[in-house]
């Protein structure tokens, strides 16, 4: 597992799989660590490095929302104080998910050193823009379905890091597995993050990490010009531009079949409006 983005505060780890971020924040206060994940020994390379900074500091865990990559080390850190979306909470699909990673770990014969479950929450999200205030620190939540219903941004205040879930990524168009429209709402929401927040780091599920202001408007533009390609090709029945989005993402053997999951699921949305 290697470190993709590093400040006294902010620590980004990245995973050799679909390259998922793990987030380390430090307060004077607290530690705070964002849906670590994939592999054990990654998981535990993450546990080693918050044992060596944490000192006396209080441990808070935040989920960013319920799909399996990122809530599969939960239980690595038995002692951190949960935050997640009443949502996340009150998944109906919480079997599905633990199904999920029980799949995955079977498949590639993982052994964990830490029991799997579906995370318990302590600080439940409930309203769009709610505030919690940990160890004089000011965090910032808003509720963001459209990829999952029950995903969340958080905002960080004296850090000005931006946890987006798997939102505004620059290596995945959007993975809409909850709605299209809620979706664009949510790019909506980023966009006056954006400009009116002013984040000094936007941290994405998968892939890069950024500070660059035009970069996070890219993602941003582009996220957005993919879910109206896809509902102008599924009304008007032209093929979707798709030579040019493997052009943009790459990864074609991998995102072909998200794609084509996209279509199917807002083609069903479409028909059910
Ligand atoms: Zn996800």
């Amino acid at each position: 597992m290697m470190i993709q983005y590093r400040t006294p505060h902010i620590t980004v780890f990245e995973s050799a799989l679909y390259r998922t971020t793990s987030t380390v924040i430090q307060t004077k206060g607290f530690v705070l660590i964002v849906d670590p994940n994939w592999l054990p020994r990654e998981v535990s390379r993450i546990r080693q490095f918050v044992q060596a900074i944490r000192g006396g500091r209080s441990l808070y865990l935040l989920f960013t929302h319920s799909d399996y990559d990122h809530i599969l080390g939960w239980q690595a850190f038995p002692e951190a104080t949960v935050i997640a979306s009443a949502a996340f909470a009150n998944n109906p699909q919480k079997e599905k998910c633990l199904e999920q990673i029980r799949q995955f770990d079977e498949e590639y014969y993982i052994r964990r050193d830490y029991p799997l479950g579906y995370p318990t929450v302590d600080i439940e999200i409930f309203e769009d823009e709610q505030t919690v205030e940990l160890e004089q620190a000011r965090l910032r939540f808003f509720l963001t379905p459209g990829h999952t219903a029950d995903s969340l941004f958080a905002l960080l205040e004296h850090t000005g890091a931006w946890i987006a879930g798997d939102y505004l990524s620059n290596i995945e168009f959007p993975f809409i597995y909850d709605s299209n429209y809620a979706y664009e709402q949510t790019l909506q929401k980023a966009l006056g993050i954006i400009r009116e927040d002013d984040p000094a780091l936007l941290i994405p599920g998968h892939g890069d990490a950024t500070t660059q202001k035009a970069e996070m408007v890219k993602r941003y533009t582009e996220s957005l010009e993919y879910i109206h390609n896809l509902r102008a090709a599924l009304q008007s029945g032209a093929p979707f531009p798709e030579a040019q989005l493997w052009e943009r993402y790459g990864n074609k053997r991998g995102l072909a079949g998200p794609h084509r999951e996209n279509v199917e699921f807002v083609r069903k949305e479409l028909a059910s409006r």
